[in-house]
């Protein structure tokens, strides 16, 4: 009987912050497999070894002094090394570090992740838990993806030689050995695989956060948290917009149906948000609201010989080309639009509306660069008739044009598409008059 637990990096950002930590594992004996994250933002520190590493790497390709940067990520560890009396010579890592990144011996993903590894190491000293090594137990194919079943199997292995141990999140390893990471924030996506693999009862992913809210506090003063999501609902949050934990993070628990709490290390007491793989046992309308600004709508006017299905698949395949994600595809008899982000665009932009206007299908494009999308999800809104109707009757009482509106599977989102300017107050206007909603 064991739980997994996720470390966040601002868990870890400090010496003080690794004795909460530790405080955190030692009350409760089922905490036996730990995952953590580099060093993060914290009380005195300003940066995230993360940065720093991805920082350090762009220096030295471009031939730039980098020895300034790298004793800031040095200074880090040996302070919490020195504070916490830890009995483990990580001088003589960052010596290994800084002289392969000096001879150029270090892919950019394998210097990146040892932000997690050297982390990794001083608190498994620190603990008195075995070490075990990402890349020799998260296998990436050669496509980017995890493969599953090895993952799985070597997991369980490495565990089986171990009672308790500290394992390095955020990176895994290719068939040939070389580091490959998850995207940022992908430790939560390790913990993952660890908990399928060793059949953990919970999975305890700590932040410094007390779980997740029904709205961004950055926006909404004090919002209410929310206690119990489903996985659907958690990750049409998270992938619309709230940043607690990775997108990715539900996929591996699915299958076992492992559930997920997400806990603040500074504040376990107060409890978080429990994640299952039911229906939350509410009655909220609503379970939360989210959204991003920032997105981009290209629109597509059809040729009127060509097929509309044609012509969207050959718009699409021009995007796929270039790696584009597209959120969402409103269309009409002649026209259809796609809706990106526009920081996944970047310098792609111009080539790929260069490419676009080649088609033959497309008569022409027009572009709306200020949308901004907002998520209202909810487990309890499906097959109710009028939700919808009094959800986006607020946008009209508060005067704030709709440009999209698209629900998802299951019912259990709506996403409106507004004016960058607008998200703030369509925000408050929906959380002021739904969040207190009991059905
Ligand atoms: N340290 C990595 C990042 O900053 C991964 C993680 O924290 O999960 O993205």
């Amino acid at each position: 009987m064991l739980k997994v637990c996720k470390f966040g990096g601002s868990s870890l950002s400090d010496a003080k912050h690794f004795k909460q930590v530790k405080a955190i594992i030692e009350a409760d004996p089922d905490r036996k497999c730990v995952i953590v994250s580099a060093p993060g933002k914290g009380e005195g520190e300003c940066d995230k070894i993360t940065d720093l590493l991805y920082l350090c790497f762009q220096h030295r390709k471009y031939h730039v002094e980098f020895d300034g940067l790298f004793e800031r990520i040095e200074q880090r560890y040996l302070k919490i090394k020195k504070e916490l009396n830890i009995d483990y010579p990580i001088e003589n890592d960052l010596n290994e570090i800084r002289e392969a990144l000096k001879e150029k011996k270090l892919t950019e993903a394998k210097l990146v992740s040892r932000g997690e590894y050297l982390c990794a190491k001083l608190l498994a000293a620190y603990l008195g838990y075995s070490f075990i090594d990402a890349k020799d137990v998260i296998h990436f194919k050669f496509d980017g993806k995890v493969d599953e079943k090895k993952t799985s199997e070597d997991i369980a292995k490495a565990f089986a030689k171990v009672e308790k141990a500290v394992i390095p999140g955020f990176y895994g390893a290719y068939p040939n050995g070389e580091v490959c990471l998850f995207s940022r924030g992908g430790s939560d996506v390790s913990a993952s695989y660890f908990a399928e693999a060793l059949d953990a009862y919970l999975y305890e992913n700590f932040t410094d956060v007390s779980g997740f809210y029904m709205a961004d506090p950055r926006i909404i003063p004090n919002p209410l948290r929310i206690n119990e999501i489903s996985y659907d609902e958690l990750r049409e949050l998270s992938y619309a917009g709230a940043q607690v934990l990775h997108a990715e993070t539900i996929i591996p628990l699915m299958e076992k149906r492992i559930p997920l709490e997400v806990l603040n290390s500074n504040h376990p007491e107060e409890g978080g948000t429990f994640i299952k793989d039911k229906a939350p046992g509410n009655n909220h309308l609503i379970t939360g609201l989210t959204g991003k600004k920032g997105f981009i709508a290209l629109t597509f006017v059809k040729s009127r010989e060509s097929d509309k299905l044609e012509s969207i698949r050959s718009v699409l395949d021009v995007f796929a080309r270039y790696k584009v994600p597209v959120e969402h595809i409103p269309t009409s008899i002649d026209s259809f639009s796609v809706i990106s982000e526009k920081s996944k665009l970047e310098d792609r932009y111009f080539d790929l509306v260069a490419e676009l206007k080649k088609l033959p299908e497309i008569v022409s494009i027009s572009e709306d660069s200020d949308v901004a999308l907002i998520a209202i999800v909810g487990s309890n809104m499906a097959k109710k008739s009028g939700v919808s109707g009094r959800l986006l009757s607020v946008f009209g009482e508060e005067k704030i044009n709709i440009k999209l509106i698209d629900q998802g599977r299951e019912e259990i989102n709506i996403i409106v598409g507004i004016s960058n300017a607008d998200y703030d107050k369509s925000l408050k206007a929906l959380y002021t008059r739904f969040s207190g909603e009991i059905i």
